[in-house]
């Protein structure tokens, strides 16, 4: 993770936050002789401004730039991402309730008439009731508690949504905003505006665009690697380019009939070999089933990407790493980049059975390197064949204190299902484990 620059993009946001509020106060009659009306429009008018700059924030925090990426980490990312949500959301609220509560008082009106006024007579805000429909309906499509019933796929195309809806908003703002009667503020709005867009369509197509002009990625093979695993590789040219590293992911789109329409995010299983770099895939879905049939040898691969901090830190010399089932791929790249540096690695690998293994040939040609280790855990299994490395049961931390003595001094990477790495992080963590030496990577945005 390049954490330098996350100070510089605190500065960014919390620096134009700043312009905002100045401008709006300059330009709003908020003071000692404002009416009590002018106050709410003023207070309306900024919860509306803050919430399109939210909104452009969002979009960057989305637009997977690497610079974002590196400083802040998955986790933390989806944290701001969530944070953000939540206090636009306020603020859509808040902006057309403090605005009809100050027209309704300017006018006579009741509150309620008001809004309906806005709402339903007012022409000229078309713009923002559209917006504001999109941008509660998206809000409500993004909760827990409705989001989670949706197709991945539905929720992504309603999301994309919320492109319209920051449109209608900016349209809505330039128009009728009080707050831009000052020339600068609106030049500055719309340098705001364009610049968030041009780094968001940079990092989400033009980047991807040049990769795909650049390396001419194609897949080369399909192979399977137990009933429900199978590996896509693909291959290019000038890939020695590609500045791929162990541990990271893509978002990959198949230019094929039938299967360009979807994206999905995979990890690279392995970095570039023979001129391939690897995807392994479980069939776990509607897309995942249908691709190793579907999909022809020749077909071109439009990858987002590399994406991801789950890569070694090269100040760092000793590591653990635990996967979970399908959980092996970030894992099985990160520990090629490992042993190519010479680190002092554990494996841990944790699976119901001995037919779920996938790369355990490639482990143990690891494992007979000097500094490594592969232990495989099954659930399924009754007893332990500890000289064969192979133990019953689930990954625990009385196993990772006896296997790993010194685990405290290594860094601790996991990926497996949602439970088992939640699990673990609580366990680690109460064992002394620093927030900073655990390192997850999850299988879901
Ligand atoms: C960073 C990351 C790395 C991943 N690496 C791998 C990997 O190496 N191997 C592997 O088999 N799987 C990996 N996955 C998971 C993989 O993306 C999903 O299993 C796959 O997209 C499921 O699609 P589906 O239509 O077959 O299944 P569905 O039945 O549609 O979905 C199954 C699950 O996957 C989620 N999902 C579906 N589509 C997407 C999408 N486009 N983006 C994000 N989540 C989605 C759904 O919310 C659901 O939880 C990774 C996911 C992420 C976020």
């Amino acid at each position: 993770m390049n954490k330098k620059y996350l100070w510089l993009i605190k500065l960014f946001f919390v620096g134009n936050l700043l312009a905002i509020i100045t401008f709006w106060y300059h330009n709003s009659p908020i003071g000692p002789a404002s009416t009590v009306a002018d106050g709410l429009v003023s207070l309306g008018r900024i919860c509306g401004l803050l919430l399109a700059y939210l909104l452009l924030i969002q979009l960057i925090l989305i637009s997977r730039l690497k610079i974002i990426e590196g400083a802040l980490g998955h986790d933390k990312l989806a944290r701001w991402h969530r944070n953000l949500g939540i206090s636009a959301a306020l603020f859509l609220l808040a902006h057309p309730i403090l605005l009809a509560f100050g027209y309704a008082l300017n006018n006579s009106l009741s509150w309620s008439k008001q809004l309906y006024n806005f709402v339903f007579v007012s022409e000229a805000l078309t713009g923002a009731v559209l917006a504001t429909g999109l941008l509660i309906f998206i809000i409500l499509v993004s909760s827990r508690v409705i989001g989670r019933r949706w197709r991945y796929e539905i929720w992504y195309f309603i999301h994309l949504f919320v492109y319209l809806a920051i449109f209608a908003a900016f349209g809505h703002q330039v128009e009728l905003g009080g707050d831009f009667s000052q020339n600068a503020f609106l030049i500055y709005w719309y340098a705001l505006f364009i610049f968030f867009w041009v780094l968001y369509g940079y990092a989400r197509f033009l980047k991807p665009l040049n990769n795909l002009r650049r390396f001419r990625f194609q897949v080369s093979r399909i192979v399977p690697e137990s009933d429900s695993i199978y590996s896509i590789f693909i291959t290019g040219r000038h890939l020695e380019k590609f500045s791929l590293v162990g541990g990271q992911f893509g978002i990959f789109r198949f230019l094929q009939k039938g299967l360009w329409f979807e994206a999905h995010p995979f990890s690279f299983s392995r970095c570039l070999k023979d001129n391939e770099i690897r995807i392994s895939i479980k069939k776990l879905g509607n897309f995942t089933e249908k691709l190793p049939d579907k999909l022809k040898i020749g077909t071109t691969v439009f990858i987002e990407g590399p994406l991801g901090v789950f890569t070694a830190r090269p100040k760092k010399n000793k590591y653990l790493l635990i996967s979970g089932g399908i959980g092996i791929t970030p894992i099985c790249s990160l520990a090629e980049e490992l042993a190519k540096q010479k680190k002092d690695v554990r494996i841990f690998s944790a699976l119901k059975n001995p037919a779920e293994e996938v790369f355990g040939a490639e482990m143990s040609e690891l494992a007979s390197t000097a500094n490594f280790s592969y232990y495989r855990f099954y659930s399924e299994q009754t007893s332990d064949q500890a000289e064969q490395n192979i133990f019953a049961g689930r990954v625990k931390l009385e196993k990772i204190k006896s296997l790993v003595p010194d685990w405290r001094e290594r860094e601790i990477y996991f990926c497996g299902p949602p439970a088992m790495s939640t699990a673990l992080n609580k366990e680690l963590r109460q064992a002394g484990a620093s927030k900073k030496q655990l390192h997850w990577e999850r299988f879901n945005f």
